[in-house]
């Protein structure tokens, strides 16, 4: 399968900026660019505006009516789908895990302008979330419904395809300003966005290395699931695997006590990073993502004047959610 003829339902703002963070970068001793998927502009934006530009465009090429997806009730994934699906003039279910909030805020009060169906799992087990996205999946079709459905984050190999093309976009824009990147940082969550940035890397013949800074489990786990999804990609795509020399970067000692639980490593950086460069992080993956990259540059481990480039992945409406954090 050639990317050019898969099915593409245009949502984001292409390319995204590349911008310098000059002040973040004197403090921390290394060169910091930031890729402004925060910037993709469809719902408030975020890196899963990429992944659904193919998961929704699969969904009508099947004659869907409705998208199935699941996630936090803080999802940005949860928000960008059900904006997505009222574009392609589709129906929504969301499936969240937990209990209903005390509070309508942030995401979440976002997925009820856009009257997303809401079904809680009623158990803070994640792993129910899919079941749970099956069962309704499965009351839906007798209802005589067609539902499409799209794992936590969509991160399936039409989500990654996305993220082999915005490696395209980068190095485009890296080429024409004659920059030569020494390292990249992502926030590793579902890690289709990670999986795919590897896919794209290898697909261009581009060898930058990629620290994934988990923000949902370990880094044993985290590797599992890259490693699968890239082996999937590759067959969807036809294409040979990605070499297992290219090695998974993945630090989990930035995660703190769990998904969606900030930390005093995030919090200082979202105020950091703010107050440097105006630019807003996001509690559960980008402040987490910029805490470990901030760490590792201070420690040595990222050389003194090298050049990274930061993934901004969205999520700054999840911010007003988690207001009692700051
Ligand atoms: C979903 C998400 C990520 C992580 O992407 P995955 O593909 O799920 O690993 C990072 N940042 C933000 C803001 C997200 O919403």
């Amino acid at each position: 399968m050639k990317i050019e003829n898969l099915p593409r339902l245009p949502l984001a703002i292409l390319p995204t900026p590349l911008d310098d963070a000059p002040r973040l970068s004197e403090q921390l001793g290394v060169r910091v660019l930031i890729k402004r998927d925060d910037l993709t502009g469809f719902a408030l934006g975020g890196n899963k505006v990429r992944k659904l530009e193919f998961l929704v465009a699969d969904a009508l090429a099947q004659n869907a009516d409705v998208l199935v997806t699941g996630g936090g009730p803080q999802s940005n994934h949860a928000r960008v789908t059900a904006a997505a699906a009222r574009k392609a003039g589709l129906d929504v279910t969301l499936i969240f895990f937990g209990e209903p909030p005390a509070e309508v805020n942030g995401n979440l009060l976002l997925d009820d302008l856009l009257g997303a169906e809401i079904v809680y799992t009623h158990t803070d087990d994640r792993s129910q979330t899919e079941p749970t996205m099956e069962r309704v999946a499965q009351e839906l079709r007798k209802q005589g419904h067609k539902p499409y459905l799209i794992p936590r984050g969509g991160s399936t190999p039409l989500g990654c395809v996305s993220y082999i093309l915005a490696v395209q976009e980068l190095l485009e824009q890296l080429e024409a300003r004659r920059i030569k990147a020494d390292a990249m940082f992502v926030a590793t969550g579902s890690c289709g966005t990670h999986a795919g940035i590897l896919a794209g890397l290898d697909f261009c013949g581009a060898a930058i290395p990629l620290y994934g800074i988990t923000v949902s489990r370990s880094a044993d786990e985290s590797g599992a699931r890259i490693k699968a999804l890239l082996k999937e990609t590759a067959e969807f795509l036809g294409r040979p695997p990605v070499p297992a020399e290219r090695e998974i970067i993945l630090k989990d000692a930035y995660l703190g006590a769990g998904y969606g639980i900030i930390t005093p490593e995030a919090r200082e950086a979202i105020n950091q990073v703010a107050r440097l460069e105006g630019i807003f992080l996001d509690p559960v993956y980008t402040g987490k993502a910029m805490a470990g990259m901030m760490d590792l540059a201070r420690r040595g481990e990222i050389a003194r004047d090298s050049t990274i480039v930061f993934w901004h992945t969205g999520g700054a409406p999840g911010l007003f959610g988690h207001a009692e954090d700051f």
